[in-house]
């Protein structure tokens, strides 16, 4: 049986042109590119080739692009490097109650070194608002950071009026751009932010490569000690194939940035449309239409998203419930509680992320089978139909 991978938000495969740049830098190409001989300055030469696809990506100063181990250094070094290297000028941060975890979790850990974070809420959208953000906003704020796209509601924050708001005050900005890059435009310079995260493997390029974007002038700790590598700002002998991999894939994720929307967003519609129509008793988590083209994001009355996932599993769909960091933990998503959902209607959630590779028959097929699963799901279930587990933002 073919599997139907919809959980393109949690990583994607490799694509084969990524693959095939890669592999001569394995066993050929394997020079040490801090070394002066041959091997080494072929290695050297790719990684500047690959931070010119990275930058042009992201309409970015190649200068700016910096290589790290992916998007969770990204955010860290982003948050700690800044708290650190700022601590004179203030200890307050802003973010928001729905970040990733690699932001979450670095703020929680900056709190115990005793900086202040405020977490900005959002609405039953998922979006923040631009007065909650204003009036949080004091003398001792030294970093906003708010994310570009949601990874499990898909909802697209107004980066770029955000951006202003943040900079108009002096505040240095960072937004974790992992889920925007290669499904919506970027452009760093337009955005107006200093500092934005990325993850190669959430473009089909490889796992444990990202890139931290700093504009010139941003007042920032290193993370990682060490060598003089990535302008003496990220210690480490450089992942090679890994940096070279990434390149060709943000170089692909940007050339087909077009053509590759409209297919998301043509699946996805046609996912949603089918869910929302055939199936009762479903809404549907996040922005109508400021969401990431390829996300879908549904809660089933009375049943678990778990059941659904392993239902889908059987049949040959993989997706999941919330985020591949809270899947296996019985906690409902921070998301969904953030945009007001009870946790016993956040418990059954489902998201399907869609990819490159899906196809309609895919969906179509998805979307029939799941009208079957959510019906015998709900004859079996404890949950007691009859009972309310309503609540005056479920029900609206
Ligand atoms: C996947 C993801 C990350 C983490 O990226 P890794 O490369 O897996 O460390 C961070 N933020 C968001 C929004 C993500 O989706």
């Amino acid at each position: 049986m073919k599997r139907i991978y919809l959980d393109n938000a949690a990583t994607t495969p490799v694509d084969e042109r990524v693959l095939k740049e890669m592999l001569p830098y394995f066993c050929e190409k394997f020079g040490n590119p801090s070394a002066v001989y041959t091997e080494a300055h072929e290695a050297k030469f790719a990684i500047e080739a690959a931070r010119l696809q990275v930058a042009k990506a992201i309409n970015a100063d190649p200068k700016d692009v910096y290589f790290t181990s992916g998007g969770s250094e990204s955010d860290n070094w982003a948050l700690k490097g800044v708290a650190f290297k700022n601590r004179a000028k203030g200890n307050h941060i802003i973010t928001t109650a729905i970040e990733h975890h690699a932001i979450l979790h670095t703020c929680e850990f900056l709190e115990k070194e005793g900086f202040d974070i405020t977490y900005l809420p959002v609405d039953d959208q998922g979006l923040i608002s631009l007065d909650d953000l204003k009036a949080a906003i004091r003398d001792d704020t030294i970093l906003v950071s708010v994310m570009f796209a949601n990874n499990e509601i898909g909802t697209i924050e107004p980066i770029e009026a955000i951006a202003n708001v943040v900079k108009e005050k002096g505040i240095i900005f960072h937004s974790d751009a992992v889920q925007a890059l290669g499904n919506i435009p970027i452009d760093v310079k337009k955005l107006n932010v200093d500092m934005m995260s990325f993850s190669s493997h959430k473009i089909y390029g490889p796992k444990g490569v990202g890139a931290l974007y700093i504009r010139k002038g941003v007042p920032i700790e290193p993370l990682i000690h060490g060598g003089a590598q990535e302008r003496r700002r990220r210690a480490s002998t450089e992942n090679v194939a890994g940096i070279v991999g990434f390149g060709k894939a943000a170089e692909i994720a940007s050339e087909e940035l077009e053509d590759n929307m409209a297919h998301l967003k043509a699946l996805r519609d046609a996912l949603i449309k089918g869910v929302l129509g055939k199936i009762p008793q479903v809404r549907l988590n996040g922005h109508p239409v400021k969401r990431l083209p390829g996300n879908a994001n549904f809660c089933f009355d009375y049943i678990e998203g778990e059941s659904i996932l392993l239902s889908l599993d059987l049949i040959g769909v993989a997706g999941s419930s919330g985020s591949a960091c809270t899947s296996g933990s019985l906690d409902p998503s921070h998301v969904l509680l953030a945009i007001g959902l009870p946790a016993g209607v956040a418990h059954g959630s489902l998201r399907l992320t869609i990819g490159r590779h899906t196809t309609m028959d895919e969906i179509h097929y998805v979307v029939d089978n799941l009208v079957e699963i959510i019906e015998r799901l709900r004859k079996m279930s404890p949950i007691d139909a009859q009972s309310p587990i309503d609540d005056a933002v479920y029900h609206h």
